[in-house]
């Protein structure tokens, strides 16, 4: 499973087991900067301090800490522009909590709105930052979860159809931007419904799980694959023109059908069933950085190899000097 730069994917980015959370900590004052790390780093945290707004922007893009705590008052960028920063990339972005000495309610207002979930006043009473920092970090947690669970589908663990939207329209900046090629295939399981009239929807269902093992293991992990539909998964390839996304496809085909999924049924034992699938290929042509007509092409593709016999890779039309 996989996620790209930092969104959450069916496997998050995430920190592996075991390693500690990050806590990016911003603070002018040298003295309350170094209180609030060490205080921090002795409950388990990683601690990345900032002495400034625009070194903690700055590093809260490229460290991506689990929370900020930000001072507002800062030479330069102040803390409420960094909340407002870091906080516009989404749900996905980390949590912010103030650490000020201003009381004012306008001051926490204002602070609160430029979307921070928590606001202490200094001086501080060390257990209730703890405290407060335990809140917000579970708080992250279990959005980062839910998102996830949003973002995948729950039988074979891949991305789910909610994320073609972004992830192909990600993927088509990009190749304009760096004029970079980017194709597209369909994938379609043949004749599936005899599957599950023939052996029953469990194993139905498991030859959907090996098949998009299969197909997991057959790409690159710059590749973005989805299950786009019951039977139907779909690849986004970026960096790939038509002749390098014909040879996935056909890898694809090969990995699907190149031998039978089996299936372990309590009544019956293992029972090998034999599968095929049809590619649709599609591909982004110079000046055509359209992610709708891109998935759309796909598709006519895939229409075509069903109609030309299934168990084989297809393009909208024929291609020239092929058949
Ligand atoms: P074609 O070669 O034309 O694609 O034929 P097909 O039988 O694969 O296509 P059709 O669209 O008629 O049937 C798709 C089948 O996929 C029917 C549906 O029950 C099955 N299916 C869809 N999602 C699931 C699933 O999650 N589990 C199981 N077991 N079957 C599913
Ligand atoms: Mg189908
Ligand atoms: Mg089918």
């Amino acid at each position: 499973m996989e996620a790209s730069g930092r969104g959450i994917g069916a496997a998050a980015p995430g920190k592996g087991e075991g390693s500690p959370l990050q806590i990016l900590v911003a603070d002018d004052d040298p003295d309350i900067l170094t209180m609030v790390s060490t205080l921090l780093s002795r409950e388990g945290y990683g601690v990345i301090p900032a002495t400034n707004g625009v070194e903690a922007l700055t590093l809260a893009r490229s460290a991506l800490p689990d929370l900020l705590v930000l001072d507002i008052a800062m030479p330069g960028m102040d803390g409420y522009s960094v909340c407002r920063e870091v906080r516009a990339s989404g749900p996905e972005a980390p949590p912010v909590i103030f650490l000020t000495a201003r009381v004012e309610t306008q001051d926490r207002v204002v602070g609160l709105d430029a979307g921070a979930v928590d606001y202490i006043v200094k001086p501080f009473s060390a257990a209730e930052l703890r405290a407060r920092v335990r809140a917000a970090l579970r708080t992250k947690r279990d959005t980062d979860r839910l998102l996830v669970a949003a973002a995948t589908d729950p039988l074979t663990g891949l991305l789910n159809r909610s994320q073609l939207g972004p992830r192909v329209a990600e993927l088509v900046a990009t190749s304009r931007r760096t004029s970079r090629p980017l194709a597209c295939l369909m994938v379609d399981l043949d004749f599936f419904k005899t599957v599950n009239d023939t052996y029953g929807h469990q194993a139905g269902d498991a030859v959907l799980v090996e098949v998009a093992r299969r197909l997991g293991d057959s790409k690159r992990a710059s590749d973005v694959l989805l299950r786009y539909g019951g039977e139907e998964f779909l690849a986004l390839l970026p960096e790939t023109d038509l002749d390098g996304a014909l040879v996935v496809a056909e890898k694809f085909r090969e990995a699907v059908a190149g031998q039978p999924v089996v299936f372990r049924s309590e009544a019956h034992g293992p029972i090998e069933i034999s599968v095929r699938a049809s590619v649709g290929v599609s591909w982004l042509d110079e000046g055509m950085y359209d992610a709708a007509l891109l998935v759309a092409a796909a598709d006519d593709a895939l229409y075509r190899a069903k109609e030309r016999g299934r168990n084989r890779v297809e393009t909208p039309e024929p291609l020239e000097g092929g058949d």
